[in-house]
C-alpha cells in the first residue's frame, strides 16, 4: 500500500469508482481507491441499476448524459465488457392535466442539454409498452435513452480502467480515521496502515456518517429502507417481441423494467422506514434488510392494476436495501463545508443512473476547481445548520412517500417546515402571511386574500396573482414593510479589509465609510462565482471600521469558505459571519422616507442620506444599519436588526406607517419588481457558467485594476468572444410565466435557455431572463419560447424596463 497519493477516494460503490476513473481522465493517475470490503459491497451490489435520463434541472440532465455515453463506451469495449440494455426507453406517467403540463416543460428544458424527451398520450403509452392498461391514464413522458446496467460489472470496469492509468485500489482497508495538518493535507488511517494525501473524498455510501464523523462533520444524509422483486417469466413480454420500457407511476408510486423474461418492480410504499438512524452494524455488508412486503401492500395494488399479466405469475426474489437521501432529493457532490480539501460524493438515490456523471462534475471540481456546469444544485453548502440528520430524514420519508411527484413551481412541502424562522415569523402568519423557504427560513412569499387561500399546482400564473400585483402596487404608489431573513452578512474587519476585497472582486470597490456598493467575485475560469453588496461601516461603539459583506440567503456556506480560502496568512483580514443574529425589514416606496424619519432619529433627505448610503441608528429605541438600497426599484431602505430588537423596530415601523398605509409585502411582490429593474438572482441568472461580460456585468468590471482572482482568464474570455448574453425579454403571453430551464428556439433550434421569469406588474409585462445566442442580444430581436409545449413570441427588450434612470431609487 503507497503511504503517500495526491487523493483518497474513500468507499468503492459506484460513487467512489466513478471519481477514481474520473480523476484519472482529468489527468491524475497518483489516486487511490479504499474499501473496506470487496467493491460493491454497499448498496451498489443491489441496486435494481436502472439508468434513466430525466432530470429537472439542466445539470441533472446533463450529469446523467454523460452517465450514458459513458456506459455505451464501457459496454463496447472489447477489454472489459459491461452489460448495459441501452435503449429500452422509460414512461413516466401522467394523470392530471399539471402533470403533463410539467412534462411539457421538462421536454422544453432538457432540449437545450441535446436531449429529447417525448410526451405522449396513454394510448402511445400502452402500444410502447403492451403490459399496461389505459385505465386513469393521461399520457406520460417517453425517454428514449433509459436502460439498465450491470452495477458490479460497471464499478469493476470504471476501477480496471482506472488501474491502467495508475490509480490503485485497496480492498478490504476500512478506513479508521482522518487527520488534518496545519498545511491543510490529510492523513487517511486504515487498518492496514496510514497513508497521506492533500484531498479525501467521502463516497462512502450508507457509512456517509460514520466517515463524516471521522473529520468531525455530520452530513445531511439519511437512509431509507427500499424494496423491490423480480417475478417468473412473464408470457406476454415474450409476445411483445421487444424488452419492456422502464415504467416510473407517481400515481401509484413504484417502478418497474424487465429483468430477464420477467419484471422488476421496486416500490415507494406511505408506510416507509428510515434506516441505521442508531448506527449500522460493521458486520452489515453485502447484506440487505429483511423482506416486507405486507407494508407495500397499497402500492403493489396500484402496480398490479396497471399491469394485470403481473397478477399472473409468481415472485423469485425480493430484495430490501439502504438506500440514501437528503433533503431535497439531490445529491451532495463537491467541497465539504467548512473543511480545506476535503470533497464528498454522497447522498446518491439514484446512483447508477447519475453515478457516472457525478462522479465526472466532482472530478472537474477537484482537478479543475469548478465543472463545466454550475453544479450548485448538487453542492454540499446548499443546505446550512438547519440541514440536520433528523430533518433530513423527515424530509427522506416525505420525498420516498413522493419519489415520481415533482415539485411544481411555487410548492413547498410540509417536513421540515419552521426550521429557521426569526421573532417576526408568528407575527406575520397572524397578519395573514403565506410562507415560502429560503434556505431553511421561512420567509413571507404574500399576504393572502383570505384565511383559507389555497393557490393551484400548476406551471401557470396562479391565483396570487392578483394579491401579489396589489403589493406591488402599494409600492409603487405607497409605502410597504418586508422581511428579508437569512440574508447572508459577513463582518470583515482588520486592516487589510478593503485590499482582501480589491482582490476579490472583479471591479471597484467602494472603501469610502458610509457607502454602499455591489460587486462580483469571480471564480479562476473568470465566470461568476458571487454576488455582494459592500457596505462600509465606520468606528463606532458598536465596532470597529467595518466592512459588511451581503448576499444571498443561500450562499452563508458557500461565499465564507470561497473567502476564507482566498485569505492570506500574512493579512490583518477577520471574518465574522451576522447571518443567524441579524435580519432585514425592507421599507420601500415613496413614502418609505417619512415613515422612516417618523421613527429614526435623525436627517433622512436625500441630500444627507443619498442613495447607497449606509448609516448605524436606531428604529425607535432599536439599534439598526439603515442602507439605501433598492431590490424594487422604489426609494427602499434596508434595515438591518438584531435579532433580538427585531420585534421592538418592526412595531416602531407599523406604527409610523399607520399614518401612510403602510402594508406587508412579500417574496413575490420581490421577484417580480427585480424582473422589471434587470436585477439578477444568484444562481438563477448568476452561474458559474458565464462571465460578467456574457451576463451584462460589464458596468461592475474593471479590467485596469491591479490584479483580482479570475483576472487572467476573464482577459482570455473577453479575447474570444461571448458563448452567450444574458437579455431581458417580453413573453408574448399572460397565462403562465417562462419558467427556468426552458428553451428559446429559432428555427426550431435551441438558441436559448430561460433563467428566470415572472410577471412584471408595474410595467404589464410578462418577463424573463435568458442567457441566448449573441448575434440575438439586440434589443427587438424576436425568438419562441417552449413554454410546457407551446410555442409563444419572445422579443428581447430593455434590461430594465421601469424606471431605466433609476430616478425612483434616487428621489
Ligand atoms: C433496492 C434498491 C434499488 C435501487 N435501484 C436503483 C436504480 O434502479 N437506479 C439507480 O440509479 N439507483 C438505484 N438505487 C440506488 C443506487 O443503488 C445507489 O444510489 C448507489 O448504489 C449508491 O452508491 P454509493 O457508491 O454511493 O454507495 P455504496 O454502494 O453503498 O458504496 C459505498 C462504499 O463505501 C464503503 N465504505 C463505507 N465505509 C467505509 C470505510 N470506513 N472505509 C472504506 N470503505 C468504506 C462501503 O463498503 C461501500 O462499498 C437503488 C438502491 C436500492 C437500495
Amino acid at each position: 500500500m503507497k503511504s503517500r497519493t495526491k487523493c483518497v477516494v474513500i468507499g468503492g460503490g459506484i460513487a467512489g469508482c466513478s471519481t477514481l476513473y474520473h480523476l484519472t481522465q482529468e489527468g491524475w493517475s497518483d489516486v487511490v481507491l479504499v474499501e473496506r470490503d470487496e467493491l460493491t459491497s454497499g448498496t451498489t451490489w443491489h441496486s435494481a441499476a436502472q439508468v434513466t435520463n430525466f432530470g429537472m434541472t439542466q445539470t441533472m440532465v446533463g450529469l446523467k448524459s454523460h452517465s450514458i455515453a459513458l456506459y455505451k463506451k464501457l459496454r463496447d469495449d472489447p477489454e472489459y465488457p459491461v452489460g448495459y440494455h441501452h435503449g429500452d426507453g422509460g414512461i413516466r406517467l401522467a394523470n392530471t392535466e399539471e402533470q403533463m403540463q410539467g412534462y411539457r416543460h421538462f421536454a422544453s428544458m432538457a432540449r437545450g442539454m441535446g436531449v429529447e424527451y417525448e410526451v405522449i398520450d396513454a394510448a402511445e403509452c400502452a402500444r410502447r409498452h403492451p403490459l399496461i392498461s389505459t385505465d386513469n391514464l393521461l399520457g406520460g413522458l417517453w425517454d428514449g435513452e433509459d436502460g439498465d446496467i450491470d452495477p458490479a460489472q460497471l464499478c469493476q470496469a470504471l476501477a480496471f480502467h482506472a488501474r491502467k492509468t495508475g490509480a490503485e485500489v485497496y480492498r478490504n482497508t476500512p478506513v479508521t480515521g482522518l487527520t488534518q495538518h496545519k498545511d491543510d493535507t490529510w492523513t487517511v488511517h486504515t487498518q492496514h496502515g496510514a497513508i497521506d494525501c492533500d484531498i479525501v473524498v467521502n463516497a462512502g455510501g450508507y457509512r456517509v456518517n460514520e466517515i463524516g464523523a471521522m473529520m468531525g462533520v455530520q452530513h445531511p444524509v439519511a437512509s431509507m429502507e427500499h424494496q423491490y422483486f423480480i417475478t417468473e417469466d412473464i408470457p406476454a413480454i415474450a409476445a411483445a417481441g421487444h424488452r419492456m420500457p422502464l415504467l416510473r407511476c407517481p400515481i401509484s408510486d413504484y417502478y418497474s423494467r424487465q429483468e430477464k423474461g420477467g419484471l422488476l418492480v421496486g416500490f415507494y410504499e406511505q408506510d416507509c422506514r428510515s434506516w441505521g438512524m442508531d448506527g449500522i452494524s460493521p458486520s452489515f455488508s453485502n447484506d440487505l434488510c429483511p423482506d416486507d412486503l405486507d407494508r407495500v401492500m397499497d402500492v403493489l395494488e396500484g402496480a398490479f392494476e396497471r399491469m394485470p399479466a403481473l397478477a399472473d405469475v409468481g415472485i423469485k426474489r425480493i430484495v430490501n436495501g439502504p438506500i440514501t437521501y437528503t433533503i431535497d432529493g439531490a445529491p451532495l457532490v463537491g467541497p465539504i463545508p467548512g473543511k480545506r480539501n476535503a470533497f464528498c460524493i454522497i447522498g446518491l438515490r439514484a446512483g447508477l443512473g447519475e453515478g457516472g456523471g457525478h462522479g465526472w462534475l466532482l472530478a472537474q471540481q477537484i482537478v479543475q476547481g469548478e465543472a463545466c456546469y454550475d453544479t450548485w444544485v448538487i453542492d454540499p453548502r446548499r443546505f446550512t445548520g438547519h440541514a440536520t440528520v433528523e430533518m433530513t430524514a423527515l424530509k427522506a420519508i416525505e420525498d420516498y412517500q413522493n419519489e415520481f411527484r415533482f415539485h411544481f413551481p411555487h410548492e413547498h412541502r410540509p417536513a421540515g417546515r419552521n426550521a429557521k424562522t426569526t421573532p417576526l415569523t408568528p407575527v406575520f402568519a397572524a397578519e395573514g402571511a403565506e410562507f415560502t423557504v429560503v434556505n431553511g427560513w421561512e420567509r413571507v412569499d404574500y399576504i393572502k386574500p383570505s384565511p383559507d387561500f389555497t393557490p393551484s399546482l400548476s406551471f401557470n400564473f396562479d391565483e396570487t396573482f392578483d394579491s401579489v400585483a396589489a403589493e406591488v402596487n402599494t409600492l409603487a404608489t405607497n409605502v410597504g414593510l418586508a422581511e428579508v431573513n437569512g440574508f447572508n452578512r459577513i463582518e470583515i474587519t482588520g486592516t487589510d479589509r478593503h485590499a482582501f476585497l480589491d482582490r476579490m472582486m472583479c471591479g471597484p470597490v467602494s472603501k469610502r465609510a458610509g457607502r454602499v456598493g455591489l460587486g462580483y467575485l469571480l471564480n479562476a475560469q473568470g465566470c461568476v462565482k458571487a454576488e455582494a453588496t459592500v457596505a462600509n461601516l465606520p468606528a463606532s461603539d458598536r465596532g470597529p471600521d467595518r466592512v459588511w459583506y451581503g448576499s444571498a440567503a443561500a450562499s452563508e456556506y458557500h461565499d465564507m469558505d470561497w473567502l476564507t480560502a482566498h485569505l492570506d496568512p500574512d493579512e490583518d483580514v477577520q471574518l465574522r459571519s451576522l447571518t443567524n443574529d441579524h435580519t432585514i425589514l425592507v421599507l420601500a416606496g415613496p413614502k418609505a422616507r417619512a415613515v422612516l424619519s417618523d421613527c429614526a432619529r435623525g436627517d433622512w433627505s436625500a441630500d444627507a442620506f443619498p442613495w447607497r448610503s449606509v448609516r448605524e441608528g436606531f428604529i425607535g429605541f432599536a439599534p439598526a444599519v439603515v442602507m439605501g438600497v433598492s431590490f424594487s426599484g422604489e426609494l427602499a431602505y434596508e434595515i438591518h436588526v438584531p435579532n433580538a430588537s427585531l420585534y421592538a423596530a418592526y412595531l416602531a415601523l407599523r406604527e409610523a406607517g399607520r399614518a401612510y398605509g403602510l402594508c406587508l409585502f412579500g417574496a413575490r411582490a420581490i421577484e417580480s419588481m427585480r424582473m422589471e429593474k434587470g436585477f439578477l438572482h444568484w444562481k438563477a441568472d448568476l452561474i458559474t457558467e458565464f462571465d460578467p461580460f456574457e451576463t451584462g456585468l460589464s458596468r461592475f468590471v474593471q479590467l485596469d485594476k491591479k490584479d483580482f482572482v479570475g483576472k487572467a482568464a476573464l482577459l482570455k474570455r473577453q479575447a474570444n468572444g461571448p458563448n452567450k448574453r444574458l437579455v431581458t425579454l417580453k413573453i408574448d403571453t399572460r397565462h403562465a410565466p417562462a419558467h427556468p430551464g426552458a428553451s428559446l428556439m429559432q428555427n426550431d433550434q435551441v438558441v436559448g435557455t430561460i433563467t428566470s421569469g415572472d410577471y412584471g406588474h408595474r410595467v404589464g409585462m410578462n418577463l424573463a431572463y435568458a442567457f441566448v445566442d449573441p448575434d440575438l442580444a439586440s434589443t427587438g430581436s424576436t425568438l419562441e419560447l417552449d413554454l410546457c409545449g407551446d410555442r409563444v413570441a419572445a422579443q428581447v427588450s430593455d434590461p430594465s424596463p421601469y424606471d431605466p434612470d433609476f430616478t425612483r431609487v434616487r428621489s
